[in-house]
């Protein structure tokens, strides 16, 4: 048994594997970026074809979307999504108690409340009988995030905005290419929405977004959103009209065409994704105490993030905190040179902006339907326990090329399980 780096011995992962560029940069989105820069049309602005337009057919063809519209980025898709679905003020919008922080605040940017429902323990996604309980005559829409990559319950979830009556937004940020029975995530509710965030799996170098939908209506209205209200068509002048409430929600050519780029090449990343990680988490199964992430039947994951849970008792350590046996892995784990992180360091209902009610002055929108903020530390005992008892892997294995990495990983991760009598004097320690 070698002895643990954090105790002076040689790190599983050495120095020099461990640096991981994402994204991926290469000829083809300089050239991209270039010929944009070079070309007539730099915003979405104007008629015919441009990068803009090129980034919105590719992005639905390739996944099969009816109407794709691309945005400066994915907290904007959100907040167009819902202001096109007429979502505002007085109305509640149901989003999981696990996100993001854009998930939660998209709503309270067209003044209306959200709503946090507690997640599945197994998919980290919304659980559709919290999201029924919370339901009033104020709810208007509820935001099914895909987390992680992992496509949310969608069966459930439409059903029941049937029901009621509701409309169905999908935050598919971390998730292009996810999908769910066959179909792929964001085409499934009434809209949509996509981060081209640097992290993200398909990146742009900087910021964007993109909504899809089938309804060809919704989408129109997000384009007038997306330019002040106005109604742009190819072959004709820009007139200046607004005929409705518009923000500037332009994605510029330059980001675009770098997305084109990245898109062109994401088959041949998300199989090599889907091996590596296939891998990995097969050879992180066998340990005990620990639960790997999994793909549900009849769905594919993206994989954008992997979440690993612990659990004290199957590791030997009965009566230990969850947040101590955690706190003991992430230090010996980091130290073999894995770099194991927390992904949300609070349920979403515990951020300040929703506990204090900072919005647009005086509880607004809080106070408009009277829904009642939340208590830091109350509720949501599923996303409390998946925040103590786990952590993440984000961004390394993206990389299509990552795979010997994730096997030096996985070494770290025998060898800290085989020195599990030292992880068990660390973790009481600090229970
Ligand atoms: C990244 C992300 C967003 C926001 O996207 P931006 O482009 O950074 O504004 C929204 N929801 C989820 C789940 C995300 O991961």
């Amino acid at each position: 048994m070698s002895k643990l780096a954090a105790f002076g011995g040689t790190a599983a992962v050495p120095r020099h594997r461990r640096r991981v560029q994402w994204p991926l940069v290469e000829e083809e989105d300089r050239k991209a970026v270039l010929d944009a820069l070079d070309g007539a049309r730099l915003v979405s602005d104007t008629d015919g074809v441009n990068p803009v337009s090129d980034l919105e057919e590719n992005w639905a063809r390739h996944f099969g979307y009816e109407h794709c519209v691309a945005v400066s980025n994915g907290t904007a898709a959100l907040a167009l999504a819902l202001a096109a679905l007429d979502v505002g003020p007085g109305d509640e919008v149901i989003v999981p108690s696990l996100s993001f922080i854009a998930t939660g605040l998209a709503p309270v940017h067209q003044m209306a409340v959200p709503v946090f429902a507690d997640i599945d323990p197994v998919t980290f996604n919304i659980d559709p009988d919290d999201v029924e309980r919370r339901i009033t005559p104020r709810t208007k829409a509820i935001i099914p995030v895909h987390l992680h990559g992992a496509p949310a319950d969608m069966d459930r979830i439409t059903a029941i905005a049937r029901k009621y009556g509701l409309a169905v937004i999908e935050d598919a940020a971390q998730a292009p290419g996810a999908t769910h029975r066959g179909r792929p995530v964001g085409g499934i509710g009434d809209a949509g929405s996509f981060s081209l965030q640097v992290s993200k799996n398909i990146p742009t170098c900087g910021e964007g977004g993109l909504l899809v939908t089938r309804d060809a209506e919704l989408a129109e209205a997000m384009r007038r959103g997306r330019q002040f209200g106005e109604v742009v068509k190819a072959g004709r002048d820009r007139d200046y009209v607004s005929y409705g409430l518009g923000w500037n929600f332009k994605i510029n050519a330059l980001q675009a065409a770098f997305a084109n780029a990245q898109l062109a090449r994401f088959d041949g990343y998300e199989r090599a994704r889907q091996r590596n990680v296939t891998e990995f988490l097969a050879r992180l199964s066998e340990l005990p105490g620990l639960r790997v992430p999994a793909a549900l039947p009849d769905t594919t994951h993206a994989w954008h993030i992997l979440r690993f849970r612990f659990d004290p008792a199957a590791f030997g350590l009965d009566g230990v905190r969850p947040e101590a046996l955690r706190g003991a892995l992430r230090r010996l784990l980091r130290a073999e040179g894995v770099p194991m992180s927390q992904y949300q360091l609070m349920p979403l209902p515990d951020q300040r902006v929703f506990v204090d009610r900072v919005g647009f002055g005086s509880g607004y929108p809080w106070s408009v339907t009277g829904a009642p903020g939340t208590v830091a530390g109350e509720g949501y005992p599923v996303t409390r326990a998946i925040i103590a008892d786990s952590l993440t892997l984000q961004k390394r294995h993206l990389h299509p090329g990552a795979g010997e990495l994730l096997g030096l990983y996985a070494d770290a991760f025998d060898k800290v399980w085989a020195n599990r009598d030292m992880v068990a004097t660390f973790a009481k320690a600090a229970s």
